[in-house]
């Protein structure tokens, strides 16, 4: 038996289990390591914010695609790996011996520093909602909310938002409805921190207006060229020593590899990706590490390098099946080929939603409308047939 190792619950291995469910390949055993049995679907995660939908709604079935490409899935969290060795070790301490491996585990980011103190008791340090790991925010936005409705009618309150792509920007204003919405009694203000001139750096002119249009009409304040430094008491300083006053932090920084990839034989680049070749194969200077390592989605690092999005980790998938598939038959692999210019569909929390792709752009509800089709039948694609909607 070829034993073909799937880390992490990503959308690329979504696609990897369906297409061996689809055609199952013999003398090939799968396992799937994931801490749990659901994995959320980045598209919808603003809407989750915003109480659109249930969390079951927002996120893919992995249990029952691992089942169906009768894989084992193995709830638990690699935390070590010997590429040389072709092992894995678990957080349990197992370890996983493997022929074929493929990482699709994703992104964090990095922490913000605190200044002295603003951990002490009595110090009023802004609560922070850190947008990566998609997990932890699964867990930390509910605990929010409940934190949240305990708080008093006054004074008004803050929500700063560190970042301004478009994670940033559409979790913002996906967050600020929520809360108007949960707590009408409460004055809630929004401001977002960047380093760039405008909202959405790299998006064109037009959808940058139509995001700048949006965020304006939220009443969210723009701090623009500014690099946040640090978590102070009440509130966030940038590179300027100016503290730009918060009472709730939403950090969407740039992605980082995740740390216990540092604590592998892996080959890692500056911010701790996995470089691959056009075939998705893990490389060392740009040419195949060994033939039975890949990795895709946030976790990989392609040439030339792609935003970190949930669209080139779905466009991977049925590219990375089929390599799995001739790397386990011992045939070659062929090359992803990215789109060089996506479309995105960035939500804007009043039900309206922006669609960009390049330098044009255009906003409305039926935006809205369209990409909820789009994620819903992603959905429902990697979910039971039988699950009440
Ligand atoms: C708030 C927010 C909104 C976003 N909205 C969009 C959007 O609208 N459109 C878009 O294209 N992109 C969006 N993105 C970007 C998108 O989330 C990511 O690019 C996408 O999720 C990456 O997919 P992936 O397949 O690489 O991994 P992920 O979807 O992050 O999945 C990683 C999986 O690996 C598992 N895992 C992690 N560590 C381990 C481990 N050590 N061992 C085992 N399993 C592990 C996790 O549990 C998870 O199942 C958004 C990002 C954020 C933060």
């Amino acid at each position: 038996m070829t034993s073909l190792l799937l880390i992490g619950g990503g959308h690329a291995h979504a696609f990897v289990l369906e297409a061996f469910a689809r055609q199952p390949e013999p003398g090939v055993s799968i396992t799937l390591v994931m801490p749990g049995e659901r994995a959320p679907y980045s598209g919808m995660v603003p809407a989750w914010l915003a109480g659109e939908c249930r969390n079951d709604d927002m996120t893919l079935d992995m249990a029952w695609l691992a089942e169906r490409a009768g894989a084992r899935l193995v709830k638990d969290s690699v935390v070590a790996m010997q590429a040389a060795e072709q092992r894995v070790q678990l957080a349990g301490g197992e370890w996983l011996e493997y022929n074929q491996a493929s990482l699709n585990v994703g992104a964090t980011l990095e922490a913000p520093a605190r200044a002295p103190g603003t951990q002490a008791p009595g110090a009023q340090a802004p609560e922070l909602l850190p947008m990566r790991p998609l997990d932890a925010l699964q867990e930390r936005w509910p605990a929010l909310l409940d934190e949240v409705a305990a708080w008093p009618a006054t004074p008004p309150r803050r929500v700063l938002a560190v970042g301004a792509g478009a994670a940033g920007c559409e979790t913002l204003l996906a967050v600020l409805a929520r809360l108007r919405a949960e707590r009408p009694d409460i004055d809630w203000q929004g401001s977002l921190l960047g380093q760039s001139a405008q909202p959405l750096p790299g998006a064109g002119r037009l959808p940058a207006w139509l995001m700048r249009r949006e965020l304006t009409r939220a009443g969210v304040t723009w701090n623009g060229e500014r690099r946040a430094q640090r978590l102070v008491d009440q509130g966030v300083e940038d590179d300027r020593g100016r503290v730009h006053p918060a009472d709730l932090v939403l950090w969407a920084t740039g992605a980082r590899g995740h740390a216990w990839l540092t604590q592998s034989d892996l080959p890692l680049d500056d911010r701790g990706f996995i470089p691959v070749t056009d075939s998705l194969a893990v490389a060392v200077n740009g040419s195949e590490m060994a033939p039975s390592l890949w990795a895709a989605g946030d976790c990989a690092a392609f040439a030339p390098p792609l935003p970190k999005a949930g669209v080139h980790a779905v466009r991977m998938g049925p590219v990375l099946a089929e390599n799995l598939r001739h790397a386990c038959r011992g045939e070659p692999a062929r090359p992803f080929q990215p789109q060089r210019q996506v479309l995105a569909l960035v939500g804007t929390g009043n039900g309206h939603a922006i669609a960009s792709r390049g330098a044009l752009g255009i906003a409305g509800r039926w935006v809205w409308r369209w990409k909820q089709r789009i994620d819903r039948r992603f959905i429902a694609r990697f979910t039971p047939p039988y699950k009440d909607q």
